[in-house]
């Protein structure tokens, strides 16, 4: 028996036989090709692209058979990078004019693709260079004539062993087969590593080294929860994780059994939960969660995307598309969140000392009236069609909410004039994330149809930490007083006022402040990712008078260890 540790990527526990994956290397060649051959090189790119567009297909229809729409979608959108005509004449053109030949021009042009999504700030975004490189590869074994890596010949039972995964393997791999994977490389917001959670599949990451290590067919145990491997254990150690593992089935099946039941406490208080959203592609969250409506899509990514800004009618589509999906179900759409630490290259951001206190959220729409126009447009007409609210972002006072009712009610009497179908009573809500915001809850209240709390910034304006600097990350924490005193005031404010009062930060989905939040007597907890079923479960055995009680104390408690202390003496 050996023990190893890595990340700790994806949860839950795996037993199975390893099976290594090492699929083969594509060779590049890098001679200078005589004007004779562009011809020919031409012709093998092309062949290339048309073997690896076929091979994208196959994979899609067998995906979208085994697992679904939603899996299979990322052959989809490889076939359209594949189709790209800026890429087909940009490799044309290193052939042409620097006389590479296809493996070396695929190499080259590639590259710089992946390089510069990898400098980007967005991590989604710097994500996306992930595909770019899938995509290189495969063309690069086209051309060389080589077979595409296969994960579908991994037998029952197995754990794969592997240097990485590339997103299309990925997505091949078969949840009824394989137990879990351990990988050389990856780290924790690895595309892999968020694929993996997708799938429910546990996996460990950064484990250098450990194809010298492992054979295949020997016994791996792997914890997704610790990041621990062991190879070959020992019969103690096997029965002590196929316990931990009984436990674990034991607790998804609790779960399942309050999946489309509301979220009521054992006093009888019920809380809506809901889920964020960044795009269309994460609407299988909503059944998958059991979700009962989005309290934040946040819009950002479809601008960050893109090297324009999305037009009005191709964000009218999708906002429509994501509130017919919900089928009545409310959907807060947050207006466009952009700069802090997500500028956008086709605005012209200023050089700020502190982007975080500068030029983010609301404060950017008057300087960009075509960007925002568009954008309330679009979510106006796409509110016919389903319970679509909006929101606005980092708001610190009441003219900031009036300007945008504003202009909302003006863009609404020009979509009657142009005879296009709109919902003139879209509701129009804000974000509470500043301090400022939580301080005037009361008078905000006078023009907000609701308020949600987003307790990322919240937290980071409150305890002044910058909620990205890993040097003070330990300072950032919600649950200290300050910051659940502020949620408290907007929750009282709200109540008094006949609003909703919602929460859409990380904090929702933080099982250790389920009990804060029943306290606070939200109407809607609006969670991140696969959370919701756990929050609910949590819910269903919390005492909702018990739990104001507890914040009481919470918010008069001194610091946050002082709270943790508190919610120890609550089981849920
Ligand atoms: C928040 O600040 O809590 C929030 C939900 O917004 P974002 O994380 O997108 O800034
Ligand atoms: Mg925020």
């Amino acid at each position: 028996m050996k023990n190893y540790e890595g990340l700790a990527a994806s949860p839950g526990i795996a037993i199975g036989q390893a099976w290594i994956f090492r699929p083969q290397t594509p060779n590049i060649d890098t001679r200078s090709i005589t004007e004779d051959e562009i011809k020919s090189e031409y012709r093998a790119f092309r062949n290339a692209q048309a073997k690896v567009d076929a091979h994208l297909e196959a994979l899609y229809n067998r995906v979208l058979e085994k697992q679904g729409e939603h899996e299979a979608a990322i052959f989809e959108s490889h076939r359209e990078l594949l189709a790209d005509e800026e890429l087909e004449n940009d490799i044309q053109a290193l052939i042409r004019d620097e006389r590479k030949t296809a493996t070396a021009a695929v190499k080259e042009y590639l590259d710089q693709v992946a390089a510069s999504m990898r400098a980007l700030e967005d991590e989604y975004l710097r994500e996306r260079a992930a595909e770019f490189e899938d995509l290189q590869n495969n063309l690069l074994l086209a051309l060389n004539g080589l077979p595409f890596a296969s994960l579908a010949s991994a037998p029952p039972d197995s754990v794969i062993f592997a240097e990485d995964l590339t997103p299309s393997e990925t997505a091949q791999l078969d949840v009824e087969k394989v137990r879990g994977f351990v990988l050389e490389h990856g780290g924790l917001t690895s595309h892999v590593a968020i694929l993996a959670r997708n799938l429910g599949m546990p996996a460990v990451m950064g484990m250098r080294n450990i194809m010298n290590e492992v054979r295949s067919g020997i016994t791996a145990l792997l914890d997704g929860d610790t990041g621990k491997l062991i190879l070959d254990p020992d019969d103690k150690t096997r029965g002590l994780y196929t316990e931990k593992k009984a436990q674990q089935d034991a607790q998804k099946a609790e779960y399942a059994k309050l999946h489309g039941k509301p979220a009521t406490t054992e006093d009888g208080k019920t809380f809506a939960l809901y889920s964020n959203i960044g795009s269309p592609n994460d609407l299988h969250l909503i059944d998958e969660n059991g979700s009962e409506g989005i309290g934040l899509f946040r819009s950002e990514f479809l601008f960050m995307e893109n090297k324009q800004a999305p037009s009005e009618d191709q964000q009218y589509a999708i906002y429509r598309k994501v509130a017919e999906h919900m089928k009545g179900k409310t959907v807060i759409l947050r207006l466009l969140d952009i700069g802090g630490d997500k500028p956008l290259s086709y605005l012209n951001f200023p050089k700020e000392e502190n982007p975080f206190l500068g030029w983010r959220g609301v404060r950017l729409y008057k300087d960009n009236p075509e960007v925002f126009l568009s954008q309330i447009r679009a979510a106006i007409r796409a509110a016919a069609y389903g319970d679509l609210w909006v929101m606005i972002p980092m708001v610190i006072s009441l003219d900031e909410v009036r300007w945008v009712k504003q202009q909302i009610a003006e863009q609404s009497v020009k979509l009657e004039a142009e005879g296009r179908n709109h919902n003139p009573h879209i509701k129009v809500g804000i974000m509470i994330e500043t301090p400022a915001s939580a301080l005037i809850a009361e008078q905000l209240a006078q023009e907000a149809a609701f308020f949600s709390i987003g307790t990322n910034d919240l937290t980071q304006y409150t305890l002044a930490v910058d909620r990205g600097n890993t040097k003070i990350s330990v300072l950032y924490d919600g649950l200290h007083p300050a910051v659940l005193r502020l949620m408290k005031m907007t929750c009282d404010a709200g109540r008094k006022a006949g609003i909703d009062v919602g929460i859409c930060g990380e904090m929702g989905g933080q099982l250790e402040a389920t009990p804060l939040l029943v306290g606070m007597g939200f109407n809607e907890i609006s969670i991140s990712g696969k959370m919701l079923p756990a929050v609910k479960y949590s819910i269903s055995r919390l005492n909702a008078a018990a739990c104001r009680e507890l914040l009481d104390k919470a918010i008069a408690a001194n610091d946050a260890e002082a709270v943790r202390k508190l919610l120890q003496d609550i089981k849920h």
